[in-house]
């Protein structure tokens, strides 16, 4: 082996410096740079030989006031070490892949520890490129994100599913209980549909299923109401603070707004259009407190509106019709 002298030894760590895949910057107790690693060169976009000597906050202004300006502070004044993980701090230094003059910034995990020579106090810090780490990281929780939301959606109408119906019913029946507030539930089928697709189809069924669910859901208008498919060709609406007489109000307009849509229906359909029969209910804390009863009490409301002739809307507690 040939003898390595002290010189060369430090000329190879330099060089080594040079190539290790991650920033590093020393400081020295006056934040002055003495070191500028081969690595951040081209993502800073400056020469080692123009940063050496200048205080680190005079090359980069923006750090004044960071979580990194805290860390450099606590290593040279108290020799504590810091790690500044990406989460915390997401791209303080402005870097950018090498080249890229306008792109995003790295996203950086940095770490600042302090060390001695001698008398002397020296920080470094070393910056790491997590960029691909977190590009993963979105990627998973968007798609993640998809599928939750594909969950809850009913596959062919494209408004919320019933599992999205039985978690909305629930927690805004809990939210009414907790504050006192008023609830009413819309179960909602259509009139003679066998009858539909019988005459046009199953396929032109399902078309006539979608129209009818956009024109449920658009007649909706409060950020907090539901309108859903409960099942085959029956729909639920769930309408927080709403009272079982403003809800007999928008069950109607429902109703209305569908039957002058004017879809024709099949010859031995009820109407001669494509209707909608309703049944209405309300939370009511002696009654009607929890879902099975809310549920049954407008399912009777439907039967009864079935029964009634078709095309209307009954409320819970209307006198039957004779
Ligand atoms: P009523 O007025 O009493 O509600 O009569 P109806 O014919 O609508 O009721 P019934 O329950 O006898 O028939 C419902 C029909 O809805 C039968 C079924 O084939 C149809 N249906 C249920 N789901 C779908 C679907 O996803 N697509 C299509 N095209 N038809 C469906
Ligand atoms: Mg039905
Ligand atoms: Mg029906």
């Amino acid at each position: 082996m040939i003898p390595i002298d002290a010189d060369t030894a430090t000329d190879l760590s330099m060089r080594a410096l040079n190539l290790v895949n991650s920033g590093i910057i020393v400081l020295d107790a006056h934040h002055n740079i003495v070191l500028w690693n081969g690595w951040m060169v081209p993502r800073s976009a400056r020469a080692a030989a123009r940063v050496r000597e200048r205080s680190l906050f005079e090359v980069f202004p923006e750090l004044r006031g960071s979580r990194v300006e805290a860390a450099i502070l606590g290593a040279l004044a108290d020799g504590t070490s810091t790690a500044i993980p990406q989460t915390e701090s997401r791209a303080p230094f402005p870097l950018r892949e090498a080249g890229s003059f306008d792109g995003p910034r790295i996203e950086q995990a940095i770490t600042v520890t302090p060390f001695r020579d001698g008398e002397q106090r020296f920080c470094m810090i070393e910056i790491r490129d997590v960029s691909g780490t977190v590009e993963r990281e979105k990627r998973l929780l968007d798609h993640a994100e998809s599928l939750r939301a594909r969950s809850y959606v009913d596959g062919l109408t494209g408004i919320a599913n019933r599992r999205y119906f039985d978690v909305a019913l629930d927690r805004e029946l809990r939210r009414a209980q907790r504050a006192k507030g008023e609830l009413s539930l819309l179960l909602i089928d259509i009139d003679s549909f066998k009858a539909y697709n019988d005459h046009f189809g199953h396929q032109q069924g399902d078309t006539c299923l979608t129209t009818v669910a956009q024109a449920l859901a658009a007649k909706l208008k409060r950020p907090a109401d539901v309108a859903a498919r409960y099942g085959g060709e029956e729909f639920a609406a769930v309408l927080p603070d709403t009272s079982l007489e403003q809800a007999r109000l928008h069950a109607n307009a429902i109703r209305e707004h569908v039957a002058a849509l004017a879809l024709p229906h099949a010859p031995a359909a009820h109407w001669p259009m494509v209707t909608l029969s309703i049944g209405v209910a309300s939370f009511d804390r002696a009654r009607l407190r929890e879902v099975p009863a809310l549920i049954e009490a407008a399912d009777k409301a439907l039967y009864a509106a079935k029964r009634g002739g078709r095309n209307r809307v009954v409320v819970d507690g209307d006198t039957p019709a004779a």
